[in-house]
C-alpha cells in the first residue's frame, strides 16, 4: 500500500488518500490538469475540423 503521495511524495495523512495514492491537493491539481488536456484535445479537434 502505498503511504506517499505520487505527485509530490508527501505523506498522505487519510485513508482515502493512501487509497487513491495521492493527496487531497495533489489530487485537484491533478483533476485540474486532466481538464486542461482535455481542453487541448478540444482545441486541436476543433483546428482540425
Ligand atoms: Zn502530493
Amino acid at each position: 500500500m502505498a503511504e506517499n503521495c505520487r505527485r509530490c511524495h508527501g505523506w498522505l495523512l487519510s485513508p482515502r488518500s493512501i487509497a487513491e495514492g495521492i493527496g487531497p491537493t495533489c489530487a485537484v491539481r491533478e483533476r485540474a490538469e486532466q481538464r486542461a488536456a482535455a481542453a487541448d484535445k478540444l482545441t486541436l479537434f476543433d483546428i482540425a475540423a
